[in-house]
């Protein structure tokens, strides 16, 4: 590891900060890790804080430019005002375990035939093992007159930190016409997301005696409400109870905001255009593998990092395993898979790195907390094969106040306190104990 140059952080304002200031790597020549790990999001703090937990100090990198660590889950509520935005967000410094080296900079390049990764600033670091956590991209460029159209009045989106203020301002600001809430082509993270604050619209804009002023509309481009068909029927009454009106297969392509405009194709006839005036337009983006992922040399056909789905490990290079929304792993892409991805990654990553095999395997299990209003949530989870797979022995395709709670009280304490330490492997445990050891 040759002239390292490092920068403590002089970031000292708290005894608590400072006490769990990481080390943060300023390269200066090339460096070289026990494990890397590429991205500061949820899979890369989840497993980086486990495998440093194991290791020890100095063993584990991650490579992240941003200074700000996001709980995105949370912001469905923050954009329908339930939550104020800082619940959602710590600086990366508090999240970065501090058993781990921060390199506060971006992979350029991967080179996983030379074990090494290429810095924003060109500088070479090196690697035993690599664990690829890079999420996915956002595309709101792909929509013509989008990311502009941002700066008008009335179109928003939950989807990013930029755009997320401004749902409220357009449920506060409504009067009359049509909400529309979109939901691109796949890939995307959070399936549930688009609908979501749909419904928390319909409920705000009911409490604010404005609803019989509105169409809402769900301008989907895929086939139905939601892929698990116990939550998809459930999904469908309360769409029905709520007087929405559901398009399926209309992509959004356009977007002008001088005339209110919102134009759609259709995806079984890509020819064929819809224009839809607009008062609101939640925008759910066109999403993508980033571009280094891509080029990597470590992706499959669509561009996602390619790894056994179930140990994590990558297909052909087996010191590289991967997780989450850049992951090849194909279940719906959510925090709520990461829990039970970071555990198995972890352990088959250590397990190889003493000669052993990777044994954990991966069901799949993914979650996705289905709010249909300001006190209700379904909480659908399932697996690879889309069959449910509940913690509560209850019906949890029932809206339920308590589900409501686990979402937006419960599962940010896990988030912060116990997931991005390296203690939260998903509730498997609690699922058998709720059902006397009968699930899976
Ligand atoms: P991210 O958390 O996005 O992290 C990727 C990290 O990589 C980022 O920090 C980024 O800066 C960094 N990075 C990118 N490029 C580079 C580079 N070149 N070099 C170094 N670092 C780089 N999930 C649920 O479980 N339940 C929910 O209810 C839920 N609701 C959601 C609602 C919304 C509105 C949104 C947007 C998401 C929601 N999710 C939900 C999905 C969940 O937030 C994501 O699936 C999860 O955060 C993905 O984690 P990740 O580590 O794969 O990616």
């Amino acid at each position: 590891m040759a002239h390292l140059h490092c920068i403590r952080n002089t970031v000292q304002a708290s005894h608590k900060l400072a006490r769990h200031t990481p080390f943060i790597f300023a390269c200066r020549g090339n460096a070289s890790y026990e494990v890397l790990v590429a991205g500061g999001g949820t899979g890369g703090i989840s497993s980086g804080a486990r495998l440093a937990n194991k290791l020890g100090e100095g063993k584990v990198a991650i490579v992240e430019p941003a200074d700000n660590h996001y709980y995105q889950p949370l912001w469905t509520l923050v954009g329908a005002g339930a939550k104020p935005m800082s619940s959602s967000q710590k600086s990366m410094k508090e999240v970065i375990p501090p058993k781990a080296t921060w390199i506060k900079d971006s992979i350029q390049q991967f080179d996983p035939d030379n074990n090494q990764v290429i810095l924003g600033n060109g500088e070479k670091v090196s690697y035993k093992y690599l664990v690829v956590a890079l999420g996915i991209k956002l595309q709101f460029d792909r929509i013509k007159g989008l990311p502009e159209a941002f700066d008008t009045p009335g179109v928003c989106s939950n989807y990013s930190a930029q755009t997320v203020g401004k749902t409220l301002e357009a449920l506060q600001d409504f009067t009359e016409g049509n909400a529309i809430f979109t939901f691109p082509t796949p890939p995307l993270k959070c399936p549930g997301a688009p609908q979501k604050i749909m419904y928390l619209a319909d409920e705000y804009l009911r409490k604010h005696g404005k609803r019989d002023k509105a169409t809402i509309m769900f301008n989907s481009a895929g086939p139905s409400i939601f892929a698990v068909k116990k939550y998809a029927e459930s999904l469908t009454k309360v769409v029905a109870s709520k007087d929405i009106v559901t398009n399926f297969g209309l992509n959004l392509i356009e977007v002008k905001p001088e005339t209110k405009e919102a134009i759609f194709q259709k995806v079984a006839n890509p020819k064929e255009l819809v224009t839809c005036q607009y008062e609101m337009l939640h925008v759910s983006p066109p999403m993508s593998p980033h571009e280094v992922v891509k080029t990597s040399g470590l992706s499959d056909a669509a561009g996602f990092v390619e790894v056994n789905k179930e140990t994590m490990q990558h297909v052909r290079y087996p010191n590289v395993f991967s997780l989450g929304d850049c992951s090849s792993v194909p279940t719906s892409k959510t925090a709520a898979a990461i829990a039970s991805q970071n555990a198995i990654l972890s352990k088959n990553l250590l397990s190889v790195m003493s000669g052993g095999q990777c044994t954990p395997l991966y069901d799949g299990y993914t979650s996705c907390p289905l709010i249909t209003g300001y006190s209700k949530c379904i909480l659908a989870e399932f697996d690879f094969d889309l069959a449910p797979l509940e913690t509560f022995p209850l019906d949890q395709g029932k809206q339920r106040r308590s589900m409501y709670h686990m979402k937006a009280d419960v599962m940010p304490a896990i988030y912060w306190d116990m997931m991005l330490k390296g203690r939260w492997s998903g509730p498997k445990q609690f699922r058998k104990a709720m059902h006397l050891g009968m699930s899976r």
